[in-house]
This record gives structure tokens, sequence and C-alpha cells, in this order.
């Protein structure tokens, strides 16, 4: 690259938006779970969205490919640039101003790189309710988990990323500026480009803002740890009491007894909130905007008669917000303590909420024959179909060997969500990580309709090329 080129790239950026020093580039270059590295020119991080605009311009007249990135929170690899190739990273980070907060329209207007627990704060001090809530709450950004169309606990109630947005602005590939910021529920007028980018993984341009959706505030919300004798009761007491609550269930969280070990073994002020072992828990939680104990009844009397019909076998109400918190204290246990029993090969998987039980049984036989003494632990959001599937390795296997086996244990499981009409990649996307599947995945009318969306938009191929879409030999380097 000519040092001409280099200087207009460095010239799109204040003096803050430019890093080319490795030690400061390091960050940015390497993913959280160390299975995906990088390697760039340099990261820029633009403050506006006509700085952004200048980077892309410079960028494309230079062949230079761009990486978005915005929290490096993403768990595929997609916000990695390719080591070797004429990259930039960039990132959104200083893009974090709440832009406007309406309260009438129950709407936030801000920019890509907003943290989303900042935005939940945001929300939360006009009387509102941004429900995305996952993990990497305090890291995430908006910017990436519009990209990346992200769920998270309270799916199951308000939907994921696509349910909440209602505008976005973005620099296309050509430098130019859309200003899609419409706070409109309404609005026929044709093709509904935001859906492009929403999950589009940073592969047809730069989200640098977004309209989201606001909700009210719950006054009401009620917690219950649940005993289940198997997957299979969990579903059928999911569909229970979402009749019971008139769907107002905002979270449905699957908890295998393996897991819950791992987590009273692993990781200090975890506790057992019911007074003896059972083979599979659920966490679920619903809300209301009206106080009373309207909601807490309801979710007594379902699961009473839930237990007298064999679908509960213990069950307990948090009795305050301390509890509350234990009780989400040990979901979020359940996945730091599997890094503590050795290596774990992880899924993100999805299936029709009725299959549920069917793909737990299947997968975890499926696994088991294919690696005596590997242990299945599936948790996570079942309420909206959406298992993640982990397997930690048998006791005392060597761990490298073990992490090895990652693809074939992914064939393996891969192939029993698919047959059961399911997804290979419920909410993390596909990245660098799963990109040689989506040839499997997508008939070939789709991939072509994705592939000329991205020829049409990105001609030179300079968005985040690695990512999401099969390259047209599908031999790409990983
Ligand atoms: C502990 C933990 C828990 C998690 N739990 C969940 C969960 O429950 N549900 C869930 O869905 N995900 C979960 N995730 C993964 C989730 O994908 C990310 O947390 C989040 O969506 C990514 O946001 P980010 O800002 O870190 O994006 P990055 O990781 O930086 O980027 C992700 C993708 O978005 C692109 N991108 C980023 N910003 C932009 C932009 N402004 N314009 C265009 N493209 C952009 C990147 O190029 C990349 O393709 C979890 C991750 C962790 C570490």
């Amino acid at each position: 690259m000519t040092d001409a080129a280099l200087e207009a790239l460095r010239a799109a950026v204040d003096a803050a938006g430019w890093i080319d020093d490795p030690t400061d580039m390091a960050p940015y270059l390497m993913e959280q779970r160390g299975r995906f590295s990088g390697g760039a020119l340099a990261v820029v991080r633009p403050s506006t969205a006509e700085q952004v605009a200048a980077v892309v311009t410079a960028a494309r007249q230079a062949g230079v490919q761009i990486v978005p990135q915005g929290g490096n929170t993403g768990l595929v690899g997609a916000s990695m640039s390719y080591p070797g190739e004429r990259a930039v990273v960039l990132s959104l980070q200083r893009m974090n101003r709440i832009r406007e907060l309406d309260v009438l329209d129950y709407s936030a207007t801000v920019e890509a790189g907003c943290i989303l627990a900042n935005v939940q704060k945001a929300a939360e001090d006009a009387d509102r309710l941004f429900p995305l809530s996952l993990g990497s709450e305090g890291s995430c950004t908006i910017g990436g988990l519009l990209s990346t169309n992200a769920g998270g606990t309270m799916t199951i109630r308000y939907g994921n990323m696509r349910e909440l947005i209602l505008g976005i602005e973005a620099v296309l590939p050509d430098g130019r500026i859309w200003n899609g910021l419409r706070r409109l529920h309404k609005n026929n007028t044709g093709y509904d480009l935001k859906h492009l980018f929403i999950g589009g993984e940073g592969t047809l341009g730069i989200v640098t803002a977004a309209v989201l959706k606001l909700f009210p505030r719950p006054r009401q919300i009620e917690t219950a740890f649940i005993a289940v004798p198997d997957p299979k009761a969990a579903i059928e007491l999911l569909a229970r009491l979402r009749a019971a609550t008139g769907d107002q269930l905002s979270g449905f969280e699957l908890i295998p007894r393996m897991l819950m070990d791992f987590a009273l073994k692993h990781i200090e002020k975890v506790a057992d909130p019911l007074g003896q072992a059972h083979p599979w828990y659920i966490l679920a939680e619903a809300s209301t905007g009206t106080e009373g104990d309207m909601l807490r009844g309801a979710i007594e009397q379902a699961l009473g008669a839930a237990m007298e019909d064999g679908l509960v076998l213990d069950a307990t109400l948090a009795a305050s917000e301390t509890q509350r918190g234990a009780f989400w204290f040990i979901r979020e246990a359940i996945v730091q303590s599997q890094k503590f029993e050795g290596g774990s090969i992880k899924h993100d998987i999805s299936v029709p909420v009725s299959r549920v039980a069917d793909f737990i049984a299947r997968a975890s036989d499926a696994v088991k024959s294919a690696m005596p003494g590997i242990r299945p632990v599936p948790f996570g959001h079942v309420g909206d179909g959406n298992i993640h599937f982990n397997l930690t390795q048998p006791v005392g296997a060597d761990q490298k060997a073990y992490m090895a086996e990652w693809e074939r244990m992914n064939h393996v499981v891969h192939a029993v969500a698919l047959d059961l009409g399911g997804s290979i990649s419920a909410e993390h996307g596909i990245g660098r990580f799963k990109r040689d599947e989506m040839r499997q995945v997508k008939s070939p009318p789709e991939l072509d309709m994705m592939l000329a969306i991205k020829a049409a938009l990105d001609p030179e191929g300079l968005m985040n090329p690695h990512a999401l879409l099969p390259g047209p030999n599908g031999d790409d380097p990983k």
C-alpha cells in the first residue's frame, strides 16, 4: 500500500481516531474466546457518520477491506479481519451518543457505538424499558447487536434485535450516508432496506445510528426457579405459563443439573434455591406494567396445577429483588463454570419450540455415541427454541485433543437440528466460524439472492469480506 493511500485513510479521521501501534491494536485483533485473531494496517475510530463516510471512500479508493467492529464480544469471529490482508478495523466505539429519547414515541435514537447497558439505563431514567438483555451487555454495542440480530433472555416477549429497530443510519460501501432514521411503525413504501443491515454482519455497510423501540417499564416482576423432570415437561409448562400470564412471560431459561453442579462447585456465592437436587430447572420470569398480586397469583396457581400433573417437581418464587438477583446469578454462573471442567465445544442452535425436548434427547444420544464419556450440558433460551448445546469434555480427557474434535461434533449436532427443521445459528450469527456451512443450510435460490444483494451494494467486496457469505468456490480461508 502506498504512503499516499495510507495518508488518505489517516486524514479521514481526527488524531484520536487512528491507531497503528501494534500493542494498541492488539485488543481489536483478538476475539474474546481466542478462537479467531486478525491482522490490520490500522484501527480507525471515527467519531461521526461523516468521518465513517470519509474512511469508506478512502478505503475504497485504496482497495482496502473494512471490518466494522463494536464491542468485539461476538462469538463467531465476525468482527475479526483476516490476517495478512489489506484491511482496516473500523471501530464504532467513539460514536456513543444518545441523540434523542422520545417518551411519547417510545423511541431512542442512538449511535452505533452505544453500549447496551448505557441504553438500558437511559431508557430506565426516562421510565421506559429497552428490553434487550444478554450476558455481554456491559460491553456490546447497538451496532454489533443490530448487525448480529442479537437475541438474549427476553426474546420470548419482545423479540430479537430485528423486532426492536424502527430505523437506521448507515454508510454504504460507496461512501454515501443513508439516513433511514425513521420512527414509523407503519411505512409501506417498498423494500424495507433496514432489514438488509440487521443480521448483515457488516457485509453491506456500516451502521452509524439506529432508532430503537422502547416499552413501558414493568412495575411488577415475578421470577420463579422451578424444578422439572425433563425438557418435555419444561416445554409443556412453558405453554401453560404463557396462557396463565396472558403472555407476560419475559424469560424462560433451561438449566440442567450438571450445570448447576458445575456452578455450585466452581463459582462462589452460588446457592441452590431448592432443598434437594433435581434433574432439570427452569428460570422463568414474567412482568407487568400494573402493580398488585395478580401476576404472582396466576403463576402460583399455574405452578400448583402443573405440580399435580407431574410437570413440576418443586418451585420457588423470588421473595425480594435480592433473591431474584440470586436466581439470575445462577444463570450467569452456569456459563462461567464450564471452563473449570475442561474443554467445551459450543453450539447455538434453534428448533421449533415443540421440538426442543426431541432435539436434546436425539443430539445427546448422537454425541454420546460419537464420543463416549462426553458431557452434554444443554441450556439457554428454550422459551424461543434456542439451545446452547454445549459439550463438556469427558472427565480426564486431554483438553487439546478434545477441542480438536470441535468441527466433527458440530456436524453431529447440526445434523440433528437441521433434521428437526432448526437452524445452526440461533443468535450468534455466521461470521468466519460457520460460513463454510452456508451452502448446506441455504437453498441455491436463497444463497443466490444473498450473493446478488452483496454484489449490488458492495461490488468490490471490501466490506467484511470473510464473514457470513461463502466465497464463489466455497474455499475461502477461515
Ligand atoms: C458473555 C456473552 C454472552 C452473550 N450472550 C448472547 C446472547 O444471549 N444472545 C446473543 O444474541 N448474543 C450473545 N452474545 C454474542 C453477541 O453476538 C454479542 O454480544 C453482540 O451482539 C455483539 O455486539 P458487539 O458490539 O460486541 O459486536 P462485534 O463483536 O464487535 O461485532 C459483531 C458483528 O457485527 C458487525 N458490526 C459491529 N458493529 C457494526 C456496525 N456499526 N455496523 C456494521 N457492522 C457492525 C461486526 O463486523 C461483526 O460482524 C454473547 C456474548 C458474550 C461474550
